[in-house]
């Protein structure tokens, strides 16, 4: 996990910073999937899982996950996502983040654009922990240091 946090950051990903100016997605698709082809290991629910094949499907101690080999998603064909109308929530939500209830986005995320306003409501974003369950305090702390600027990280 700490591995694919660090390939993610080499790439200029999970740069969280707040969202508090005007700010929209205004994703490049197959031209960039840098999110599909770095951080590929989006949390998988139950409901999720029925849609999606079992094949794509790892389940580890901390919960089921699409399979990703070296960070890439094993759902990305021809830099496209096989499975956009069912992908996971974590999926649909990127490069919004829900840190303690305050809206954050990826600033490495290239499709980031800061001329019109079409932040999503903070409360439609799952908490930014619900992507590492079951994962010990200390761990969750040193990834959200990693990840996270401007925040407290006394929790
Ligand atoms: S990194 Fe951003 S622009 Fe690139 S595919 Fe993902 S959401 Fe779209
Ligand atoms: S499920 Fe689809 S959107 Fe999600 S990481 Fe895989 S290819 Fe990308």
């Amino acid at each position: 996990m700490i591995r694919t946090i660090i390939k993610a950051k080499r790439n200029g990903l999970l740069k969280l910073v707040p969202a508090s100016e005007p700010t929209r997605l205004d994703c490049l698709a197959d031209k960039c999937a840098k999110c599909c082809k770095t951080i590929g290991v989006p949390v998988v629910t139950i409901a999720e899982s029925q849609k999606i094949d079992g094949n794509a499907i790892v389940r580890t101690r901390h919960g089921m996950f699409i399979r990703a080999e070296k960070s890439v998603c094993c759902l990305l064909k021809n830099n496209l996502c096989s499975i956009y109308a069912d992908r996971p929530k974590g999926c649909r939500e990127y490069p919004w983040y829900n840190v303690q209830g305050r809206l954050y986005y990826d600033k490495g995320c290239p499709g980031i654009k800061h001329d019109v306003d079409e932040r999503p409501k903070v409360d439609n974003i799952q908490p930014f922990e619900n992507f590492f369950p079951l994962t010990s305090k200390p761990i969750l702390w040193l990834i959200k240091k990693l990840c996270i600027r401007q925040i407290d990280c006394r929790f």
